[in-house]
């Protein structure tokens, strides 16, 4: 079933989770495990993201350094079969421009296609170390909302290449937004209009980067709607369960984490995680009271924090 008919008409409120593939080298049952403890709290949805190549380098004996790419994290479209097809639960494969020629990005697409999946969620990428060579014949998506067109051609028979009486695809695309903007744009307007661009391009729902204080995303919600957006717009929430995140968050997320938050965390570093918890338990809580239907957890596969606040939320 499609994201946004999980959205629109599934009985609420709903929460959903976003899991990464295991690294490189670790077993799958990782996974599996994750998926196993949060089934019973009936997710319409799980996404899995995906990562594109990183460069390593290594120094040999004679002194040279041999670069080495490999993505960290693969298997995000067997892992989204795997939710799909044995566990029942809708899954959204992240589909990205970054590292991926349109040529790939089709595959994938086909791909997620004959395993039943029908939602993406299509980003950009994150910023990497390595950025990949394409020969003359590859063509690349330079933003989401290129990744958006492709994903909205497929969806009615126009592949790459002309293929005379195409099968179409049927994908829901989910696309990411800022509440307190990405990071490149020069300021929040600017960023909701390009989102707005990227919903008029085919996009179904919007899911938000990681928020800490509600104010940001309730304001942001407004700003959407008065640029004309009206598509569904999921907030997302990261639980904090270690002091080390206080620095690493903002580093990597561009997002603010609240001085009463940080103050609480620091005076009482023991207790990080029951802060942590508490404080998305309250967000949550604040979310649902003010209406919002839907809420997404990037759990970063640490399912004891978020069974947590979804326990106290049940209560
Ligand atoms: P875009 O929408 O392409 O925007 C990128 C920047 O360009 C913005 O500043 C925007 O304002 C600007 N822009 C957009 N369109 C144009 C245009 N036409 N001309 C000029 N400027 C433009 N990263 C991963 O690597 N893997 C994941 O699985 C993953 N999942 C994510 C899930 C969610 C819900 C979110 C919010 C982010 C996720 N990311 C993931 C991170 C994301 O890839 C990065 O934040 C990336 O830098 C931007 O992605 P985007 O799709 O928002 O980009």
């Amino acid at each position: 079933m499609k994201i946004i008919e999980h959205l629109e008409n599934d009985h609420k409120p709903l929460f959903s989770f976003e899991i990464i593939p295991p690294q490189r080298g670790k077993s799958v049952s990782e996974i599996i495990d994750i998926v196993k403890q949060l089934k019973p709290y009936n997710p319409p949805f799980i996404d899995v993201t995906s990562h594109s190549g990183e460069a390593s380098y290594d120094e040999l004996p004679d002194g040279n350094v041999k670069r080495r790419i490999r993505r960290k994290r693969p298997g995000t479209i067997s892992i989204c079969g795997i939710i799909q097809n044995r566990f029942k639960i809708d899954t959204v494969a992240h589909i990205l421009c970054r590292g991926f020629t349109r040529e790939e990005t089709e595959d994938a697409l086909i791909e997620l296609n004959y395993l039943g999946i029908e939602n993406v969620l299509a980003v950009r990428g994150d910023e990497v170390n390595y950025k990949k060579m394409y020969s003359k014949d590859r063509s690349v998506n330079e933003y989401a909302i290129d990744l958006v067109k492709q994903i909205n051609d497929l969806n009615q028979g126009k592949y790459l290449d002309d293929i005379i009486s195409a099968d179409p695809i049927d994908m829901s695309i989910g696309v990411g937004g800022y509440p307190e903007k990405h990071f490149e744009s020069p300021n929040l307007k600017t960023d909701i209009q390009y989102l707005k661009q990227k919903v008029d391009a085919g996009a179904d729902y919007i899911v938000t980067q990681m928020f800490f204080d509600n104010s940001v995303f309730f304001e942001f919600v407004k700003s959407c709607r008065d640029a004309g957006i009206t598509v569904p717009i999921v907030p997302g929430i990261k639980i904090l369960n270690k002091v080390s995140q206080l620095s690493f968050i903002p580093k990597n997320f561009f997002v603010n984490i609240p001085e009463t938050l940080v103050e609480e965390m620091m005076e009482n570093k023991k207790h990080v995680r029951e802060i942590g918890t508490n404080w998305s338990y309250k967000q949550c809580e604040e979310l649902l009271n003010h209406g919002i239907e839907y809420i997404h957890f990037y759990i970063m596969n640490d399912t004891m924090a978020v069974t947590q606040v979804m326990d106290k939320l049940r209560k």
